[in-house]
């Protein structure tokens, strides 16, 4: 049982976001913070947030791979986010099948075939 908080950036059982993280290892200035009000700002750990406060940390890992440090877990094969609850929005607008998506799984070598259309979304 994996003790991982999930990453869930749509239902599960539309695409299991928790095998595979790119979007959070992709690029260090993509989860950068945006329409956060400073209350929400304040719910994330200070150790999550980059120096110059414009977002989410990254750094490298044990195998030369730069990530958010809130991206728990193994990429591509199970992660998790350790602020999943006040992530920011662009976290929480990131989905599965959307272009943003397209672009951080490519760069990874994941599939895009299996990915949903991300029109599904649209109310
Ligand atoms: S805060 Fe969470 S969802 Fe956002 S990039 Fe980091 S690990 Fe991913
Ligand atoms: S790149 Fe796509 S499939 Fe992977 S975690 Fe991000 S939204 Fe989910």
């Amino acid at each position: 049982m994996s003790n991982h908080t999930p990453l869930e950036t749509s239902p599960p059982e539309i695409f299991d976001c928790q095998s595979c993280g790119a979007c959070c290892a992709y690029q260090a200035d993509w989860p950068r913070f945006s329409l956060e009000s400073d209350e929400q700002l304040a719910q994330i750990p200070e150790k999550f947030i980059a120096d110059d406060l414009s977002g989410m940390r990254f750094e490298t890992d044990a195998k030369g791979q730069c990530r958010c440090t809130a991206l728990t877990g193994e990429l591509g094969k199970h992660v998790g986010c350790a602020v999943y609850e006040v992530r920011p929005q662009v976290c929480r607008d990131c989905m599965p099948g959307d272009p943003e998506c397209h672009i951080a799984r490519k760069a990874f070598g994941f599939a895009v075939d299996d990915l949903p259309d991300p029109d599904i979304y649209v109310a």
